[in-house]
């Protein structure tokens, strides 16, 4: 073993990059999550090469001031919580590590342009082992902000050996941003993949449309409403009729308006529906969860995909409740029951 030493700042970045950027559809998610945050009725995306080649996420929400460029893309600066009350998340972003992860890992281009100001300003980082960052006065129509992200893991080589296919990755872009349009009704969203339109979704299209569109038409007519309000959690969606499962079950979950994978949650979903499906078989559901802020900690792991519940028993008894009630109520659900 080698002495200690401490690592350069530009070797630091890099392995705190790895573990925002894990793939090209962390950072269009980190882009997104900006996008929404930023209060954007309109989001465009366009991604080529499965993302390696070009990401790009343009809104028309509130803009960076110029003199915030620099720090944008500063790590541990952030515009959504303050150091006198880290607890405070009332956005999808807070760790003020995105920007700083993805100009370490490939060249970028922010141009921004807010409602005060009539010029637009680009910030380019040309990612090289000295960062050459350069900013400058250029041409917007509307204000709000675009991202484009070159050459992902051009600067972290090993990271593109483990990537996974250029498919897969592919289908999980389009898989979160369809899943970015259920909690976020009120936007418009456009994805473009190698020149071609994938998800077109406009502000006036309402929940249950997008529930279809995202979900598939077989689960939207084999769908139950669900609804249920406890002193904890404040549960809604669409859950599957066991009569309509399948081994190629779906499921989505969301918890104050945040994509959330959680094992906890996925394994009360699938407890609610014991005996009544195949063990093999997976209840599609799209679940919105609602709890007080204080009933949860979102600062588990830096994706942001997974929460901590003050009280686990009281939110898997809240979810497999909700569900089985809703199970029961449904005419077709009892007579399934019965027949078990
Ligand atoms: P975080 O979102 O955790 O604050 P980021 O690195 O993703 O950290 O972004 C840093 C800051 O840059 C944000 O806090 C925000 O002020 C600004 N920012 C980033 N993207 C956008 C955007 N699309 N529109 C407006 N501001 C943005
Ligand atoms: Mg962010």
């Amino acid at each position: 073993m080698r002495k200690i030493q401490l690592l350069s700042p530009s070797a630091i970045s890099k392995i705190a990059a790895g573990e925002v950027i894990e793939r090209p559809a962390s950072v269009v998610k980190e882009l997104v999550e900006n996008s929404i945050d930023s209060g954007a009725d309109e989001i465009n995306i366009i991604i080529k090469n499965a993302g390696i080649t070009l990401i790009e996420v343009s809104d028309d929400g509130g803009g960076i001031d110029k003199e915030d460029l620099h720090l944008a893309i500063t790590s541990h600066a952030t515009s959504k919580i303050t150091s006198d009350n880290i607890n405070d998340i009332r956005f999808l972003g807070f760790r003020g590590e995105a920007l700083a992860s993805i100009v370490s890992s490939a060249n970028v281009s922010i141009i921004s342009k807010n409602s005060d100001s009539d010029l637009a300003w680009e910030l380019d980082v040309n990612g090289k082992e000295e960062k050459e960052i350069r900013i400058f006065s250029c041409y917007r129509e509307k204000k709000g902000t675009t991202v484009i992200v070159r050459d992902l893991f051009s600067l972290i080589p090993n990271k593109l050996r483990f990537l996974p296919s250029k498919n897969n990755e592919i289908a999980t872009i389009i898989e979160l941003i369809n899943q970015f349009t259920l909690i976020n009704n009120k936007i418009k969203f456009k994805l473009k993949i190698d020149d071609k339109i994938v998800i077109n979704i406009h502000e006036n299209t309402d929940i249950s449309k997008r529930i279809e569109y995202v979900m598939g038409i077989n689960f939207w007519n084999d769908a139950l409403k669900i609804e249920s309000h406890s002193k904890y959690l404040n549960i809604s969606g669409y859950i599957i009729n066991p009569t309509g499962c399948t081994n190629r079950g779906k499921i989505i979950t969301f918890v104050n308006n945040r994509v959330v994978k959680d094992p906890k949650i996925y394994s009360s979903i699938k407890i609610a529906y014991n005996g009544l499906i195949e063990k093999k078989y997976t209840p599609s559901c799209v679940v919105f969860i609602e709890t007080d802020s204080s009933n949860i900690d979102v600062n588990i792991h830096p994706h942001k995909t997974q929460v901590k519940f003050t009280n686990e028993i009281l939110m898997k008894n809240d979810i497999i409740n909700s569900i089985k009630n809703t199970l029961r109520r449904s005419s077709s659900s009892i007579t399934l029951i019965e027949n078990i």
